[in-house]
């Protein structure tokens, strides 16, 4: 036996290979033994058998790789085994070994499938290559199974993931029809497959794309110069619902390559078989870029445009207007009323309230204007071409007329008002700064004049502007400075014919402009909220009067304190006054707060809580500049209130019937409820007559006396002669 043979015989010893079982059947033993002893020293594994039977039941476990098979055997022959394995499909691979020499018998053989034959005696090295060369095909051809099969499954992996993409993946023919297209484009467009293999691209395109398109999909290039992420709307199949903004239209993001079937990429007319694209859908980008870009330009709250779109559409309108010669409408506008419904409602019920506000602003404007919201409780308008002066006026008018209407919010009755300032190009300014800036110098404007209307914008308005800034600034330091004095003017009792109170007025000793009455800088305190500390001052000053004048043995007077209405709200208003009063020993009678019927309906139920703590105090309640305001009687029963006071100007006018009957019924109806009545502001002799003809005996103004500096006012208290001097 040859010692020498390869010890890795069919390359049964590599590490891919398997090991395979030969079996060997003869029914002469020695060569069966000898057979055994071969395949053994070449390292193989090996059964043998004499028996037919039993060769067919090795073969039929599956398990042999190869069979050695001797042809001319007892009750089964060779032939027989082979056909054996041929029926029933046996993997196994054979070479006969057999005495038989004939031509026939080995055609026969090879017919069956074997995959050599050798004849006896046979040379050991020609059964060793044979066996060798038997189990490397066998190798081979197991790896090809197994390298088919694993193809197999990497194709249906990659087709699972091209269908499962998140993105439409395609191929075009080079007429640019489908020839592919994965399943994506189901749920995406609403097509199958099937309708659109062999439809050319454009069928998807959505018609403004098309230009775009052209390049994409008829790309012919390929690696880095290829088309990279365009963006293009793919049109959706009829009424396929996606979730995009825009129902029909789908944007999506592609990306595309040329194809070629010869594999190095040459852009070569002859080989460019189509393109290979991807296409992404962005929805949900286009989604977030929209909120992002709309948020940049719109006011959160009222969905209107914010100062940024105003700036844009503003400037677009100037340069128009240059261009046509025409005018540009800014208008400013600030809500009158609206801190109190924010303050007294909450924020919620306050931005309801400026979302219908901007809502019914919108309603009396045309599709051309622009409405935007720049604060608070600031809307501006852009009237883009306009002539002249009419066209905003109009808009003005209509809004103020619409914003009159109440406003229903939550349950809630609101009502509000707004101020009005006007500008416009090229007149008023030739740029977007100075136009807002003299809309608003405009709209402040006819806030100082009492709110609720509109104003155009005129040169003067600057002074007029800064002067109030300083005046502002000014009356900061006054306090502390010490510019402010009370004066007091008399009330007087016509029965008693004395001096029965002094109402404290306020002035300010300004360094450089004099002596300044309150009409000038009251309403700017209390805008400012510079009024609560000179409010404050204001009381502490009148009981320091009272105070002296006590230790001057002077009890039987008070002093008539006017209220803002904002003090009505200053959490510590009552204890200041009552610890004032207590450190001087003093009487809660001897005071008496003037209040304006306005100032108690801003904030009616506050109103009737402090008015009844100052009244349970012994302090004397007065309703000023009575039947010029609200006048709602209903009020008056609520209101601890001691004194009507009634206002100047029915007694200025007194003469005429209609403010003669206004006064007559103020005096009966203050009769009927038990309320003392004054007037005010009476100047004449006539005035007086009349006045106490019709039982009013308070009063007070110029025809006793001026407003005093205290030591003046309290002579005439001491002055026993001075009221008849009066009235003779
Ligand atoms: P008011 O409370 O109605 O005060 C009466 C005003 O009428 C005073 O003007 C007074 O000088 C003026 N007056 C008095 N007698 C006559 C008269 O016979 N004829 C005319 N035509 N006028 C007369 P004044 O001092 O300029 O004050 C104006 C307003 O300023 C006051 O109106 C009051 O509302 C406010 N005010 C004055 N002092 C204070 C204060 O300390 N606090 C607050 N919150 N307001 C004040
Ligand atoms: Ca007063
Ligand atoms: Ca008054």
């Amino acid at each position: 036996m040859p010692r020498n043979k390869p010890q890795n015989i069919g390359n049964q010893e590599t590490d891919c290979s398997r090991r395979e079982t030969i079996l060997v059947v003869d029914d002469d033993l020695l060569h069966l033994h000898s057979l055994r002893t071969l395949m053994e020293q070449a390292g193989l594994t090996v059964i043998t058998t004499d028996h037919g039977e039993t060769a067919l039941e090795h073969l039929n476990s599956g398990n042999i790789g190869l069979l050695l098979l001797d042809l001319n055997m007892p009750r089964i022959s060779g032939s027989k085994i082979m056909d054996h394995i041929i029926t029933h499909k046996i993997d196994t691979s054979i070479i006969v070994v057999s005495g038989e020499t004939s031509f026939e018998a080995a055609e026969d053989a090879l017919r069956h499938g074997a995959y050599d034959y050798i004849r006896k005696p046979y040379s050991i090295d020609n059964l060793l290559n044979s066996v060798d060369n038997a189990l490397k095909k066998r190798q081979l051809e197991f790896d090809n199974k197994l390298m088919q099969k694993k193809l197999q499954e990497s194709e249906k992996l990659h087709r699972y993931i091209v269908n499962k993409s998140p993105d439409i993946v395609y191929m075009l023919d080079t007429e640019g029809r489908f020839t592919f297209v994965n399943k994506r484009v189901e749920t995406l467009l609403g097509y199958s497959k099937n309708e659109l293999i062999g439809q050319h691209y454009s069928k998807l395109i959505y018609a403004d794309d098309n230009q775009k398109a052209r390049f994409t999909f008829n790309e012919r290039r390929t690696g880095k110069r290829s088309s990279v992420n365009i963006e293009l709307r793919l049109v959706c199949k009829d009424n396929h619902n996606i979730k995009h903004f825009d129902t029909r239209l789908l944007p999506i993001e592609i990306s595309a390559v040329g194809i070629y079937n010869n594999q190095s990429g040459a852009q070569d007319n002859h080989k460019f078989i189509g393109t290979y694209g991807i296409a992404r859908d962005v929805t949900d980008r286009k989604i977030a870029e929209e909120t992002i870009r709309f948020q940049a330009y719109h006011d959160l709250l009222t969905s209107l445009p914010n100062r940024s779109l105003l700036k844009d559409r503003l400037n677009q309108a100037i340069s128009q207007a240059r261009r046509n010669d025409h005018k540009v409408a800014v208008m400013f506008l600030d809500l009158d009323r609206f801190k109190v419904v924010n303050d007294t409602l909450g924020h919620m019920i306050g931005d309801e309230l400026l979302r219908s506000v901007g809502q019914r602003l919108q309603s009396c404007l045309r599709d051309c204007d622009t409405l935007a919201r720049i604060g608070g409780d600031e809307f501006t308008i852009l009237l883009p071409e306009v002539h002249d002066h009419s066209s905003a006026t109009e808009v003005a008018k209509k809004i103020i007329r619409n914003l009159k209407k109440p406003f229903i919010v939550e349950g809630h009755e609101c009502f509000i008002s707004t101020s009005i300032g006007i500008a416009h190009y090229p007149d008023d300014g030739s740029n977007m700064e100075t136009l807002i800036k003299n809309a608003d110098m405009a709209m402040y404007s006819i806030k100082g004049e009492g709110k609720d209307g509109y104003h155009f914008y005129d040169k003067n308005m600057q002074e007029e502007f800064s002067a109030h800034m300083n005046l502002e600034n000014d009356m900061r330091r006054a306090l502390n400075n010490d510019q402010f004095v009370l004066y007091f003017q008399p009330q007087i009792d016509i029965n008693q014919k004395k001096i029965v109170a002094f109402e404290a007025l306020i002035r300010w000793q300004h360094p450089e402009k004099g002596f300044i009455l309150p009409s000038e800088f009251i309403s700017l305190a209390e805008e400012t909220g510079i009024i609560q500390p000179i409010g404050s001052w204001v009381i502490s000053q009148c009981i320091q009067q009272l105070a002296e004048w006590k230790k001057r043995g002077i009890y039987n007077t008070r002093i008539a304190v006017n209220l803002s209405a904002c003090q009505l709200k200053q959490d510590n208003l009552i204890e200041t006054i009552q610890t004032q009063l207590a450190a001087h020993g003093l009487d809660g009678s001897q005071l008496e707060i003037e209040i304006t019927e306005n100032v108690i309906m801003k904030d009616i139920e506050n109103g009737i809580r402090v008015l009844n703590q100052l009244h349970n105090m012994g302090i004397k309640i007065a309703i000023d500049d009575f039947g010029t305001g609200y006048s709602s009687l209903l009020y008056l029963k609520k209101l601890p209130i001691d004194t009507l006071k009634i206002d100047k100007s029915f007694i200025r006018d007194i003469h005429l019937d209609e403010d003669l009957s206004i006064i007559k019924a103020i005096i009966t109806m203050a009769e009927g409820l038990g309320i003392d009545v004054i007037s005010e502001g009476v100047e004449t002799m006539a005035q007086l007559q009349q006045l106490v003809h019709l039982n009013c005996f308070n009063v007070q103004g110029f025809l006793f006396s001026r407003p005093l500096p205290a030591a003046e006012a309290i002579k005439l208290f001491d002055n026993s002669s001075w009221y008849d001097e009066v009235i003779n």
